[in-house]
């Protein structure tokens, strides 16, 4: 088991008396992120995360800030939250969301739970520790200063792990009025590294239509689909270009009915990644211009890149450094990574936003049965949160 890392005493006295604030409140952060964890929310569940998303807009709109709903049909609703500041400057925009992937009933087999440092349950880790945090920093800035340096935006949307197909058109809004993003979606391994690069992410089905025979009787006026589909998939595999950072992947396939049927149907679900925005129009090309190799077959390509790649652009490494500044007065250097997973962070970025990801708690296990947060990385966090909402305004 993976043990805290060792912090080093933090030189600056400011960064230290910030840290002592959070390291004995941590109880407070724990029972906050606790609430949450312990109001299931599953994607699919309008009631369910309806549910949370009320608790959470409860606790913000203790520290005072203004809430607004934005109701969603079949999902969740999204739930934003304003905060005044002491200046009239662009807000710094806080993103993130409150669904999980764990179905209605996981905490029976997965309770909320402490041992070892570790707090465990379902989307303890992606990302309630991450709402936890923008509370408690947003609470802690206030205590310090008596409000805010500049104004803030909290948007947490109830459908990130499902697409935010619903969701999408208020993050563009609210990151176009923003002077930067700060994402608080899990950190990346156990070091906490930042988030400054993420691939975009595309989805296609690819349907094939054949002709049913007997297999035995008949078996020359069948068209085999799968036969077909087979071949697609080795062309479709090939457009994996490893240098730029494009992978395809055939990750679901069905077809057929019995043994002794010619199948008349096949279809693959591909998912397909991208690290460069300039690759997106090419390889949706490729997919949407497959033809069929045996032209007794009906081919059928739907889907699109759902989530542009976000880019380590000059405004994202300039998040990063800030970031980097505060965590050195910590006592601790702080990291980044490019990851191929998709977030929220995906459309700010491509909106030109400088947009910094994986702000969150420190742990392992997102989407799994071990997900759990550190304890004791909890406090530097916090701290780290805080402070770059005051420089990121600035
Ligand atoms: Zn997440």
């Amino acid at each position: 088991m993976p043990g805290p890392k060792k912090i080093l005493s933090p030189p600056n006295p400011e960064a230290e008396r910030r840290l002592a604030y959070f390291t004995a409140r941590s109880d407070q952060l724990i029972s906050t992120i606790r609430d949450l964890v312990e109001i299931e929310s599953p994607s699919d569940n309008k009631a369910a995360v309806d549910c949370v998303s009320a608790a959470v807009a409860k606790k913000f709109a203790v520290l005072g800030g203004r809430v607004k709903v934005h109701p969603a049909k079949d999902f969740g609703n999204h739930l934003q939250v304003d905060f005044a500041g002491k200046s009239a400057a662009k807000p710094v925009l806080l993103l993130g969301h409150y669904d999980t992937v764990y179905p209605l009933g996981t905490l029976a087999t997965m309770p909320c739970r402490i041992a070892n440092d570790k707090l465990t349950g379902p989307g303890v880790l992606d990302m309630k520790s991450g709402i936890a945090l923008m509370l408690h920093s947003i609470a802690a800035l206030k205590d310090w200063h008596g409000d805010l340096p500049h104004p803030v935006t909290v948007l947490l949307v109830s459908d990130e792990e499902v697409g935010s197909d619903s969701s999408r058109a208020v993050t563009e809004a609210l990151a176009k009025k923003a002077v930067a993003v700060l994402v608080i979606e899990p950190s990346y391994g156990l070091e906490g590294a930042v988030k400054t690069a993420r691939k975009g992410v595309g989805g296609y089905q690819v349907k094939v239509t054949g002709r049913a025979s007997h297999a035995g009787l008949d078996f020359q006026k069948g068209v085999n689909a799968i036969v077909e589909l087979a071949r697609q998939i080795e062309k479709i595999t090939a457009f994996t270009d490893l240098k730029k950072g494009l992978t395809v992947n055939v990750g679901i396939v069905t077809g057929g009915s019995r043994t002794n049927v010619v199948p008349a149907e096949a279809a693959a679900q591909v998912d397909v990644r991208i690290a460069r925005l300039k690759d997106a129009a090419g390889i949706d090309k490729k997919m949407r211009t497959l033809r069929p190799f045996n032209r007794k077959c009906k081919l059928e390509v739907t889907g699109g890149i759902n989530r542009p790649p976000m880019e380590r652009t000059a405004g994202v490494a300039a998040l990063y450094a800030k970031a980097v500044a505060i965590a050195c007065d910590l006592g601790w250097k702080l990291g980044e990574a490019a990851v191929g997973g998709g977030s929220d962070g995906n459309f700010t970025a491509g909106l030109g936003i400088p947009t910094l990801d994986g702000l969150g708690g420190v742990g392992d296990g997102a989407h799994a049965e071990h997900e759990h947060i550190l304890i004791s990385q909890l406090p530097r966090r916090a701290a780290l949160l805080a402070g770059l909402i005051e420089a990121a305004g600035m």
